[in-house]
């Protein structure tokens, strides 16, 4: 039988899995424990559109887009036409958001945060100074919006104190492929209450139970509903012949971390705005 002790000890716990288990304990359970892999790899255009920006901003101010696409397609090649879209996406960020910025601070710096029993690993995309403060960005490639929260921002920035003594004062997701930015308000405060949901998800961890699937509007873009009896009445087989997983499941509504995760304290301070609109 599964180990979840050993599971715990052997691998990193990363923030994607911290935000899994939080959400709904059945997909963490179906992704991070039967560790079932779902949905085909990142685009490639995705993975040059964030190779490019990222470059371009731990280069700052020594580089061009122009010179960071054609560096990142080197190293991983796509064809022409993805490349030219790749350039004006890029090219979209630098013009809408370059002009705010007034220093990089830090570009793919891994961060570690002690919650309870766990260390949560991950790596934080940007960090730079603008005239409203300290911005953390996380650089999203999907073109359709999935669900975010502010949870894994509040985790990152976390880690950023630890990295640079501050809290950021601005938490986003910066959408690259849709031209937009979800933006929350952060400091101090939307830190602290990170820190007690992530304490309460981290415990779940202790607790030797049925995981139970968790609906919420996180459903949505959920890549494992084909295996879920929320979403399916009858539900497709595990791809692993493991049927005292389909015991007893019942579903968790409005339970002890019901709709919870969509109702943080950060969401109530979330706004969705364009890239243009972000401008100084
Ligand atoms: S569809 Fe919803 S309830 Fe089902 S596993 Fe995915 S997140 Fe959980």
């Amino acid at each position: 039988m599964y180990n979840r002790r050993k599971g715990r000890r052997s691998h990193p716990f990363t923030v994607s899995r911290l935000q899994a288990l939080r959400l709904c304990p059945y997909r963490y359970h179906l992704q991070y424990e039967l560790g079932i892999r779902v949905g085909g790899r990142a685009s490639r255009q995705g993975i040059a559109l964030h190779a490019a920006v990222a470059g371009f901003l731990l280069r700052w101010g020594k580089t061009t887009m122009e010179t960071e696409v054609a560096r990142a397609v080197a190293q991983k090649p796509i064809d022409a036409r993805d490349r030219a879209r790749v350039l004006e996406l890029a090219k979209g960020f630098q013009a809408l958001m370059a002009p705010r910025i007034k220093q990089v601070l830090a570009v793919e710096k891994p961060i570690t945060v002690a919650i309870e029993h766990i260390a949560v690993v991950g790596r934080v995309d940007t960090v730079v100074e603008t005239d409203r403060g300290l911005e953390l960005w996380d650089l999203k490639t999907a073109r359709r919006r999935g669900y975010l929260d502010a949870f894994p921002l509040g985790i990152y920035a976390l880690g950023v104190k630890g990295m640079l003594g501050r809290v950021p004062d601005r938490w986003a997701y910066i959408n690259l492929g849709q031209g937009n930015a979800e933006v929350y308000m952060g400091g101090e405060e939307m830190a602290a209450g990170v820190i007690d949901e992530a304490r309460q998800t981290a415990r779940r961890l202790l607790l030797i139970a049925p995981q139970h699937p968790n609906p919420g509007a996180w459903c949505r873009s959920c890549p494992y509903r084909r295996w879920c009896p929320v979403t399916h009445p009858q539900p497709e087989p595990l791809p692993t012949h493991q049927p005292w997983l389909w015991s007893g499941l019942t579903t968790n509504k409005g339970g002890d971390h019901g709709q919870k995760g969509g109702n943080s304290g950060a969401e109530t301070t979330r706004e969705m705005v364009s890239l243009g609109s972000l401008e100084t």
